[in-house]
């Protein structure tokens, strides 16, 4: 699972983090994912809560999420929109793999290309 393995490489980089400060436990982690990025929210924060747990020093560490609406570029007239998903959390992958999903709601056309929102962002990081 694609997820899973982001969120081990996420724990990864907390726990370097944490040696990095002399920290013994992380108790908030706030992350963007990108509305492009790929990454299923839910099955991304299974992945982190279930592979802490053996992890002594984030263990208690709680995510946080942030995922921004996705931006288009229309191909026709040019200007850039936000245009939520609007389908239910269980379909964005559905959604995230169509490249024209919606009409520009300036021109009313439908070649909208994706703009950015592919990244994860590690924002902040509590620990103590
Ligand atoms: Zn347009």
């Amino acid at each position: 699972m694609h997820e899973l393995s982001l969120a081990q490489s996420l724990l990864d980089q907390l726990i370097d983090l944490a040696k990095e400060h002399h920290a013994v436990r992380i108790n908030r982690v706030s992350v963007t994912l990108g509305p492009f990025s790929g990454v299923v929210r839910d099955s991304f924060e299974f992945g982190f809560n279930a592979l802490k747990q053996s992890l002594e020093i984030a263990r208690g560490a709680e995510l946080e999420l942030e995922t921004p609406d996705p931006v288009y570029l229309c191909l026709d007239c040019g200007k850039v929109s936000v245009i939520p998903f609007s389908l239910p959390s269980d379909r964005l992958e559905l959604a995230m793999t169509s490249h024209y999903p919606k009409k520009c709601p300036w021109c009313c056309l439908n070649r909208l290309s994706p703009k950015g929102g592919t990244e994860l962002i590690l924002n902040q990081v509590e620990m103590e």
